[in-house]
């Protein structure tokens, strides 16, 4: 289990996150809510120590890891918190001038200091995994908008972390391009990852998440099973979202 409590974060004089806990059960999928400019990525962000709160703590259940922002986190607590969690971002950011296999063994070569026969083994698996053993050798210029999410879902699994960290996977691609993606995180859910999604794709959270949270202007409005969010919740705010993107 991962226990993220208060986390606040301001750029400026704009507070985007106001306080938000969340607990992440090992082996479940939390699909994240909530209209532009509600503070979805920068809260994943925190997660992945991309962004530095200024206050909150994510800790570590198993005890590996507790990091308290208000103490102002080291360089190694800040890395070791990164190293803890894969992101796949909205627009892929996979590395234009190497190849597929190249953007898959770039992490675990450098940040984990594996051998570069030994992560050359683990990436062609993944491309295997994820169905695209035949690009090995392609940059991403020469791959679809899915095919190049599909190795950046590859590249997050290839520092072998605790936690997946899905920033709207799915809103740069074409329409049909969509069910690719969304199935290749319908299988890693179904395999037991712990997930966290910000997404739009409400069918994939329906039928997807164990857990679903809305967050409006920096705080979570509502929080609970898909069902109980879908089809029971009788939250205004939950209410009015859901109409407005259904
Ligand atoms: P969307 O669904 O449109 O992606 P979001 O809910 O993910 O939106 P964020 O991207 O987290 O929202 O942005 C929340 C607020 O934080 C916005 O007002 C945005 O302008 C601001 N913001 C985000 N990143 C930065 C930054 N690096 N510097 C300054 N402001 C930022």
């Amino acid at each position: 289990m991962i226990q993220i409590t208060n986390i606040q974060k301001a750029f400026g004089s704009n507070q985007v996150l106001k306080g938000i806990d969340l607990t992440i059960h090992k082996g479940k999928v939390i699909v994240i809510l909530g209209p532009s400019g509600s503070g979805k990525t920068t809260f994943l962000r925190c997660i992945n120590a991309l962004e530095i709160p200024d206050q909150g703590v994510i800790a570590f259940d198993d005890g590996s890891l507790t990091v308290d922002f208000a103490n102002k986190p080291n360089k190694k607590t800040l890395l070791a918190l990164q190293r803890k969690s894969g992101m796949v971002f909205q627009s892929y950011n996979l590395f234009p001038h190497k190849t597929a296999l190249e953007n898959l063994t770039l992490g675990p070569v450098i940040v984990q200091g594996k051998s570069k026969a030994e992560s050359r083994t683990q990436a062609l698996a993944l491309l295997a995994k994820v169905g695209l053993s035949d690009k090995a050798d392609l940059y991403p210029f020469q791959l679809s908008g899915g095919q190049q999410q599909r190795i950046g879902i590859a590249r997050a699994l290839a520092i072998e972390p605790s936690l997946l960290l899905f920033d709207e996977p799915t809103s740069a691609l074409d329409p049909e391009l969509v069910q690719d993606v969304l199935e290749t995180m319908k299988q890693l859910a179904s395999e037991g990852w712990t997930m966290v999604v910000v997404t739009h794709e409400i069918k994939f959270a329906r039928d997807v998440a164990d857990h679903v949270v809305l967050i409006e202007d920096g705080k979570v409005v509502e929080e609970g099973s898909a069902e109980q969010m879908f089809e029971l919740s009788m939250h205004p705010r939950t209410q009015a979202f859901l109409q407005r993107i259904e």
